[in-house]
């Protein structure tokens, strides 16, 4: 398998141009993914390799920004072990690289250093991995040097008190180095990060996930993160059995899912391997794709 393509999706998002940048595939246990979702329903949608795996993306959302390039998370990075690669199946590594995320970064027409906010959704290795990159001298970095770095409060708090249910998620090289480095910006609830750029705390994930919501000359796209995984993850109980609350998923799922069908929304798909976006539409019984 190789990981998914095309690397490089650009559009409009009222007067933005925006890049969905598939920073690299990612291989997960399928029954994890959908949590009390039969299989034989859920490998209608996506099939299982021979290990139980489905084939996953890891997308991350450039905006071209009036205030400068927002980056809307990073991957996985290449910090890890080829051991921790193989075991969740993730192939990120870029050609020419480092990673798949700077040679999108690249394919869009600018340099990891022209970035001048990053924000995660959380914390979790495969959204903040490339936050911070191993310098020749060992030292872990912001590897985004320019650039100002912001996720909620309660998020950091929880990913540095881990416990055993959560801990495999959260590698404090990660995101420590940023707050060590005093470019990590902590915030609480909802806020305009930038003119136009919403941080919407959507719990249930993780108590502290938060989407992204753009809105510009009339348009309005929301990045789900890990709210609505894949496309597939549409209708409300499709809820991942990774997610610490998922009854919280199913209230935050609701609400937004409600909003962004009325509202017309664009939504971004982060692990989808196919879809990078669309539309949501109601059949009368459950949300789906339009
Ligand atoms: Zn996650």
């Amino acid at each position: 398998m190789t990981a998914p393509q095309p690397l490089l999706e650009s559009r409009r998002v009222g007067a933005w141009t925006v890049h969905a940048i598939q920073a690299g595939g990612q291989r997960l246990d399928g029954g994890a993914m959908f949590g009390v979702v039969p299989k034989p329903l859920w490998e209608r949608r996506i099939p299982a390799d021979e290990r139980n795996r489905i084939q996953l993306g890891m997308r991350c959302l450039l905006v071209e920004h009036d205030s400068g390039l927002v980056l809307v998370d990073t991957g996985a990075g290449a910090k890890e072990t080829e051991k921790f690669h193989a075991i969740y199946g993730i192939e990120n590594a870029g050609r020419p690289g480092p990673t798949a995320l700077e040679d999108g970064i690249r394919a869009a027409g600018h340099r990891p250093e022209d970035v001048s906010l990053v924000i995660s959704t959380h914390l979790h290795f495969d959204h903040a991995g490339g936050n911070t990159a191993r310098a020749p001298d060992g030292r872990v970095r912001p590897a985004f040097p320019r650039a100002r770095y912001v996720v909620q409060a309660g998020e950091y708090a929880f990913a540095t008190t881990p416990n055993e249910r959560i801990a495999a998620s959260y590698f404090p090289h990660n995101f420590v180095p940023l707050r060590e480095a005093g470019v990590l910006d902590l915030v609480e609830g909802e806020r305009e990060i930038v003119a136009g750029v919403r941080l919407l705390p959507t719990p249930g994930h993780v108590p502290h996930h938060q989407s992204v919501l753009l809105s510009s000359a009339g348009e309005t796209a929301c990045f789900l993160g890990d709210l609505v995984p894949t496309a597939s993850h549409l209708p409300l109980p499709w809820i991942m059995g990774y997610d610490v609350e998922p009854l919280v998923t199913l209230e935050t799922k609701r609400r937004l899912l409600e909003r962004a069908h009325a509202e017309g929304w664009l939504v971004i798909f982060e692990h989808d391997a196919v879809h990078a976006w669309g539309r949501v539409e109601h059949d009368g019984k459950a949300y789906g794709l339009a």
